[in-house]
């Protein structure tokens, strides 16, 4: 089981999650646009089995 820590951009309106374990989350970037500039941390961790 991990954990995930969801982001959001408002830009691209996309959440998507980012695992705990194995993520700089400092170098986070959206999966869209590829960038951070409208990231933010939504703030949920989920736990995926
Ligand atoms: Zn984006």
């Amino acid at each position: 089981m991990s954990k995930y820590n969801v982001y959001f951009c408002s830009g691209c309106e996309v959440k998507f999650a980012v695992d705990q374990d194995f993520e700089d989350h400092s170098v986070v970037d959206c999966p869209l646009c590829h960038s951070d500039d409208s990231l933010t941390d939504a703030g949920e961790a989920v736990d995926v089995e």
